[in-house]
């Protein structure tokens, strides 16, 4: 059906219909979230904002609405293991939503919901239904204010507006916290869309089980805030927060029964189609397979274009887990030769309109999935092979659970994640332990020191947030907050308006007090983007000073200078002088701009693939992380450093400005994947017309690239699966440690008498000399060894017509050994020697049969064998000349004796 309308259409179409109320159009947040260590990834619309719920901060819109990429793989949202058996579920999906930030109420929501289903999209009204909210407990008021507007809805049948109770319609986000009423749309699909038919007793039913009437969009009204499990109390500001499955209205629209039939997934399923020549019918007779590259394949491309890489913990294990998944679906029907990359492709060419990150990134993300799929193929018949042991064994023992710590083993070492093993063994009636894997995972990432997600620490949010209220009505903040400025580096000349101790607020601090300060301009800049934060001073008119140690953001608002006070004290109101110290900040924006230029020169090196993964600018040194599955070359190294000092050298402009988001990505500034954007954002450029760096960011930086004075890379090295990190240092710790070294050629040279510029070729001259000296020394060893052999042919045993000779040499080499038993076999026509030394800790052993007692049965390879097992070793060889090693040279005589028995036995004595 080529009239119908496309999945990008529908999604501009909801954001162009918000617009027209007054939204404002908000770019989605990364998959990774910012600020929100508790989560995982991204999986609602809401996490962008959940700061202005919790109120810590604000924007400059009231309404706002987005299409937000979300993921869910595991917990209470999604089970992995319904992803690609139903039509329905996803790993990543798309979330459509709109907001109020205590602007419009239901009243709004409500019909604006309503005019965009049946009017712009047309959706038949007696096919619709509404869920509001009545308490079944009866402690929360019902919800007779949304019921009535659905009532007042033109074409709404009132007995389709139906009650439910807290699980269905109330939300809320933790335990304590804003909270509220919803209201969900569902659509009726008609009695073929119900999938329980054969069911007995099934009634088809507004949020019932089956598939017939399905959930559209849930509009969800913040009113309340809960205290505890029984106090609620209402908010002064209300919110609406909406969430409609992208995914899902599509179907809806294309009048499709399964989403991965829509447009949205036509790509892939046409590059699947291709690869095993199977027609639409037979693909959907089988479409599970499918259904899960599709949606794991999306999925992945997703996430690298954030920066989540394969890897083995986090995020990371998601992203090798789902491409991984993939492929094993993938060879279910027939798919051997590599296909991620071409999956890929195709996800970038459906959304890469609307997410350009993925075309930016199109190289990052084909790489990535094509040597994820290499690598497991890899390991693959291994780990299955492995498996299938463990099976057998636990069917021995009458198990059907494979633990945890096995589980851990068998992704660490076989590259089996957790959830392709249990895809593996379900039909065999086996599961897993996912709790012990989580744990044995846990374990793993502590042992190699990594540090577990820290919990959101909100506690004293709401107690500063009540010393800001107070401050601003006591007229102590004329501008209703604390102002920052960072940027121009001037004292400040103003007065301490609140202090506090031990989170209380004090009128006066004394000498080693530790405490914070309250004023209301400061110049300090507080921790954040990968820049650490200013230290300084608070000074008082009569001297008295307070040191800053650090600064921080309780709460939306509000910026503290925390401390000690080193000398005299300090009254509240005292007048004071904020001064941030110039030279530890200097030397950090030294780094910083430098980080600047070491990203710019990676990308010309490298190229535009190496994107950043992180980054931390000290006093002392910068460290750059960045996508890479390559050690950089010394010449690569070497040319980074070239075109840094290059750009400090000509001594670049480095300016900023406040540009519009969308502006500046569209003229294609650094962007980073995992940074929080708000609407009007800060431009660094480097060069006129910043030609050699445009980056957003809220750093501080030097004016001109001369203040750097000179860039050193002082190390290169993998932080984790591919990602590669640089550190440098720059200004004084650069021009410390390139005198020190001086300082040690300097040394080197006089110790060596020669003149500093001859100190290479002058050790060079002495490796020679040592080199010779050592052979010389060997050389002449050997001689020795072999002067000795007339005194220890006297060790010579004849056992009838038989010469043995089995002797430790002391200070020879094999070639030594070698020599003496050619002589000795020269000299004795039916001869066996053996002859042993200990080289390097190590015994060794030469062992030569003359041919004729080879006919008699005694073979060299066969006692080299069994003497050395005596001393701890194994060897072997030909029948007339072997070699063999041990590690315990104290049994070397034990060895000897046994030679000499072994060729007795052998010859019968
Ligand atoms: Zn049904
Ligand atoms: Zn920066």
């Amino acid at each position: 059906m080529s009239n119908e309308i496309s999945g990008n259409e529908i999604r501009r179409q909801f954001l162009e219909f918000f617009e027209s109320k007054g939204h404002t159009i908000v770019r989605s947040a990364s998959l990774v979230p910012t600020g929100d260590s508790t989560l995982l990834f991204t999986n609602a619309g809401m996490v962008q904002f959940k700061d202005i719920f919790l109120g810590t901060d604000s924007r400059p819109y009231s309404r706002a609405c987005d299409s937000q990429k979300c993921m869910r793989v595991a917990g209470k949202h999604n089970d992995l293991d319904d992803v690609g058996r139903d039509d329905r579920h996803h790993t990543f999906f798309e979330m459509l939503g709109n907001w109020s930030f205590a602007d419009y109420y239901k009243k709004e929501a409500i019909s604006w919901a309503w005019e965009l289903l049946t009017k712009v999209w047309g959706l038949d009204p007696t096919k619709l239904y509404a869920t509001v909210f009545k308490d079944e407990k009866g402690e929360i008021p019902a919800d007779e204010e949304a019921y009535a507007i659905w009532c007042s809805q033109p074409g709404m049948d009132p007995s389709h507006v139906q009650y439910f109770g807290r699980k269905e319609n109330f939300w809320e986000m933790a335990d304590t916290g804003p909270c509220g009423p919803c209201s969900e749309i569902h659509i009726d699909l008609g009695p073929d869309a119900c999938d329980m038919k054969d069911v007995p007793g099934h009634v088809c039913k507004v949020n019932g089980d089956c598939a017939r009437y399905t959930e559209l969009w849930n509009n969800v009204f913040i009113q309340y805030n809960r205290l505890d499990k029984d106090t609620l109390v209402p908010l002064a500001h209300k919110f609406v927060d909406t969430g409609m499955g992208f995914e899902r209205i599509v179907a809806v629209l294309q009048h499709k029964n399964s989403n991965y039939k829509t447009d949205l997934f036509a790509p892939t399923m046409r590059v699947l189609r291709e690869l095993t020549g199977k027609t639409e019918e037979e693909m959907y007779a089988d479409f599970t397979p499918y259904r899960v590259i599709a949606d794991h394949g999306r999925a992945a491309a997703f996430l690298i274009a954030d920066g989540v890489t394969p890897g083995n913990v986090g995020r990371n294990y998601i992203c090798r887990m789902i491409i991984r998944r993939a492929v094993r679906f993938g060879q279910q029907i027939g798919l051997n030769d590599a296909f991620m990359g071409k999956i890929a492709d195709a996800v970038i060419e459906s959304y890469g309109d609307a997410y350009p990150e993925l075309r930016r990134n199109r190289k990052a993300i084909i790489d990535a999935v094509d040597w994820e799929e290499a690598r497991f193929k890899k390991t693959l018949d291994n780990g299955i092979a492995h498996l299938n042991d463990i099976i057998e064994g636990l069917k021995k023992e009458g198990k059907t659970v494979i633990d945890g710590a096995t589980c851990f083993d068998l992704h660490s070492t076989y590259g089996l994640p957790l959830e392709i093993t249990r895809d593996l063994v379900r039909d065999q009636g086996f599961d897993v332990d996912r709790d012990g894997f989580l744990a044995a995972q846990e374990d793993h990432r502590k042992a190699s020191g990594k540090g577990s997600f820290k919990s959101m620490n909100s506690d004293d949010t709401e107690i500063y947030d009540g010393y800001l209220k107070q401050l601003i009505s006591d007229g102590k903040l004329p501008e209703g907050k604390v102002v920052q400025d960072p940027y121009t580096l001037k004292p400040v000349d103003t007065n301490a308006v609140m202090l506090i101790r031990e989170g209380e607020p004090v009128s006066s601090l004394d000498e080693d007090d530790e405490a914070e300060i309250v004023v209301p301009v400061t110049g300090f800049y507080m921790e954040m983007g990968g820049q650490i934060g200013d230290r300084g001073t608070i000074i008082a008119e009569d001297g008295s000073e307070f040191t800053v140690e650090s600064v921080r953001k309780p709460c939306a608002g509000l910026i503290v200078h925390r401390g000690k006070m080193t000398k005299g004290s300090i009254a509240v109101n005292d007048k004071v002088k904020v001064e941030v110290d110039s030279r530890y900040r200097h030397d950090i924006m030294r780094n910083h701009t430098a980080t600047h230029l070491l990203h710019a020169a990676l990308h010309q090196v490298v190229g535009p693939e190496a994107r950043q993964a992180g980054s931390y600018v000290s006093d002392t040194r910068l460290r750059f992380d960045f996508n890479s599955n390559k050690a950089l070359t010394q010449d690569q190294l070497t040319e980074i450093e070239n075109i840094v000092n290059e750009n400090i050298l000509s001594d670049q402009i480095v300016y900023t400005k406040i540009e519009n988001i969308n502006d500046a990505i569209n003229e294609g500034v650094t962007a980073l994947f995992n940074e929080k954007y708000g609407e009007q954002v800060r431009v660094v450029r480097i060069g006129e017309n910043g030609n050699i760096s445009a980056e957003l960011c809220g750093g501080t930086h030097v004016a001109n690239t001369g203040e750097i004075g000179l860039f050193v890379i002082v190390s290169e090295g993998s932080v984790a699966t591919g990602i590669r990190r640089i550190e440098a240092i720059t200004g004084r710790e650069a021009s410390a440690r390139v005198r020190k070294a001086a300082g040690n050629l300097r040394t080197l040279a006089s110790i060596m008498s020669v003149p500093t510029e001859e100190v290479v070729e002058k050790v060079e001259q002495n490796q020679q000399a040592l080199q010779k000296a050592v052979k010389d020394i060997a050389d002449f060893k050997a001689k020795l060894a072999l002067s000795k052999f007339d005194e220890l042919k006297k060790k010579t045993v004849t056992i009838d017509d038989t010469d043995v000779l089995a002797v430790q040499v002391p200070d020879a080499t094999p070639d030594t050994l070698r020599e003496m038993a050619d002589r000795f076999k020269n000299e004795h026509p039916n001869a066996v020697g053996v002859f042993s030394t200990i080289l390097n800790n190590q015994a060794v052993f030469i062992v030569n049969v003359a041919d004729e007692l080879v006919k008699r049965g005694i073979k060299a390879g066969d006692i080299a064998k069994q003497i050395s097992a005596v001393a701890g070793g194994s060897g072997g060889g030909r029948p007339t000349m072997a070699q063999a090693g041990g590690k315990i040279p104290e049994k070397i005589p034990e060895s000897l004796d046994m030679a000499v028995k072994l060729i007795r036995e052998k010859l019968g004595k």
